[in-house]
Parts: C-alpha cells; structure tokens; sequence
C-alpha cells in the first residue's frame, strides 16, 4: 500500500484531539511515540517542535527529563502529514537508522521510523527511544503497547510508570503540586464477605472516580493491592478537597446492589523539597498522613507537610 493511501487529513481541535470536519476526507495527524524506562509519552506533531530537557526556566515543546537529552536536542516539522527532524548540537547526538546525525543535519520520517538518543554507556543509562507514527494502525499498536505496561484490572500505570511519568512530567515544574496516597478501608472483609469478583468491581469504581478528579489536572496510579497514588494539581487544601469530593461520590455507588466502599487518603504537598524528584520517598511522606487517616476513624483524608 501506498504511503499516500495510508495517510489521512485530520482537523484538531483546541485541545489537539481529532474530529471529522465538514470534509468527508480527515487526516491522521502524525503522532511521536516516546519510549523511555517505563513509559510510553504521547505527543501529537504538528508544526516546529523543539524537543529537549526541560529546566525550570524553558520547557520544550517535547519536554523529555532524562540527562542524555540536550536542552535544545533537535526539532521536528510537521507539513501536511510529512514529517521532518533536525539534529541540533547536542552532547550524545541522535542516531537514525544506525547513523549519527550530524548537527544541522535533517531527515524525513516515514511511519515506524526510530530515533534514539543513546546513552554514554553508563551501566545504569537507558536508550530514550522517538518512534514517528503516521498511520492510524501504527498509532493504535502504540496505544495499545502502552495500555498492556498497564494494570489489567483497572487500566492504570503501574509504580514503574508511575515513577517515570513523575520524572518527565514533574520535576521541572514550578506549580504547586500534590502526592496522595489512598488505601481502601477494610477491603479485605469486603473480599471475605461478597466475593474476590465483586472486590475487583470495587477497585475498578474506584480508579474511574479517581481517574474524574485528576481530569486533566493529575496522574493516578495503582500503586499495588488496593492502595493508589496519584499527583494533584494545586496546593494541599485543593487536593484534600478533591479527594473529600471523591469520597463523597463514592459513598453513593452502590456496587452489585450490595455494598459501597469508603477510603482513606493521605496528602502531601510536593512543592520544593529536597526529595521532590524521588517518588518514593514522597510516597512514604504521604503515607504518614494516610496512617493518621486510618488510626482517626477511616473515611477522611489527612494532610502531612513537607
Ligand atoms: P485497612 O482499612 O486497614 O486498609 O484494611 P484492609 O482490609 O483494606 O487491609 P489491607 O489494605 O492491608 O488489605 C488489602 C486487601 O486487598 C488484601 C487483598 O485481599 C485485597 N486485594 C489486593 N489486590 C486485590 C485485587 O486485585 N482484587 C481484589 N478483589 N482484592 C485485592
Ligand atoms: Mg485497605
């Protein structure tokens, strides 16, 4: 099949995501699959994209945190469904096709193409991997590639992705943010008493209803059992009151007709702390105030400062 076959008009919206015009012709906008540890990024291409490693004072269009990124590392350009990069002066450079690029040097991508930024060969270091996707196929096998990183129950990121995520998307930026952790309260009488089945129900209710309060503002995970993690846009009385709202919705889904679920959550702000890149050791922070959401009754968030 032709490539001109393969590829489609799409119009966007305001919000990047795709709608049938008045044409009965759409196009797929061409999409740039980043593969980097445990996460597979999403980034719609379209018009000149800088991509690099975000500081605090500029964020590139395709932000990527990782140290073998340079700050400007290269840009794409995207033109009626034709996709171009351009390597920029960068310390570990871009390899395409098994070449390195040289500086100034561009190359047009094909669906399926790779790009990758090596590491120096350090013992810990891992490839970042750019994967150009033209095609709605193409772009599909990557959703679902991503969708099976994933907890099959629930659909959520695992710790693994969770972490990773946090890393490209958090640590750069300067808002106020919020990590929660959220813990079921007395599931394992909810498993004794209705079922390990109806107790999978109950997980999957939840993580729609934590999934509603990070919208767009947040990233939940599942954190492992019946525990969930999650990052929240705002100060911490902002993310106690989401989660507070959260509790409320849930305290009137009645599950299988028998049973409804409350949870308890601990909150800390993240803001500048000198543990702000590591997950963990904010998981732990929010988990002292979940402790104290459990020894004060259950059904309640707590909040514990940085
Ligand atoms: P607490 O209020 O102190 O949290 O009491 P709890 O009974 O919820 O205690 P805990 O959080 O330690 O128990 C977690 C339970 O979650 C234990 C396990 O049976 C159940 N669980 C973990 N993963 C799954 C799952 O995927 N499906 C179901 N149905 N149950 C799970
Ligand atoms: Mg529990």
């Amino acid at each position: 099949m032709s490539r001109e076959n393969d590829v489609r008009t799409v119009f966007l919206d305001e919000a990047g995501e795709e709608y049938l015009g008045d044409s009965s012709e759409y196009v797929i906008q061409p999409r740039l699959f980043v593969c980097f540890e445990h996460e597979i990024l999403e980034f719609v291409l379209s018009g000149k994209q800088w991509i690099g490693r975000p500081s605090k004072g500029q964020v590139p269009d395709i932000p990527i945190t990782n140290k073998y990124v340079s700050r400007r590392h290269g840009f794409f350009e995207t033109k009626n469904g034709k996709v171009t990069f351009t390597a920029a002066e960068s310390t570990n450079g871009t390899v395409f096709r098994r070449k390195k690029l040289k500086p100034g040097e561009t190359v047009e991508l094909w669906d399926a193409d790779e790009l990758i930024i090596p590491t120096s060969g350090d013992d810990d270091g891992v490839d970042v991997m750019l994967v150009c996707a033209l095609v709605e196929n193409r772009i599909n096998i990557w959703r679902d590639l991503r969708l099976s990183a994933r907890d099959a129950l629930t659909g959520l990121p695992g710790r693994n992705a969770f972490r990773t995520w946090y890393l490209m998307n958090c640590s750069y930026k300067d808002e106020d943010l919020c990590l929660f952790i959220l813990d079921i309260d007395k599931f394992k009488r909810i498993n004794d008493v209705y079922g390990h089945s109806a107790g999978d129900k109950a997980l999957k209710v939840l993580a729609d209803q934590l999934l509603v309060t990070a919208d767009n503002k947040g990233y939940i995970c599942r954190w492992g059992g019946d525990e969930f993690t999650g990052i929240l846009l705002g100060d911490a009385s902002a993310a106690k009151k989401a989660l507070d709202d959260m509790r409320n919705r849930l305290s009137r889904i009645v599950i299988d007709d028998q049973f409804s679920i409350t949870v308890s959550a601990g909150v800390t702000p993240i803001g500048r702390s000198k543990d702000a890149d590591d997950v963990d050791s904010l998981v732990m922070r929010a988990d002292k105030a979940l402790y104290e959401a459990k020894e004060n009754g259950r059904d309640c968030v707590c909040v514990v400062d940085q």
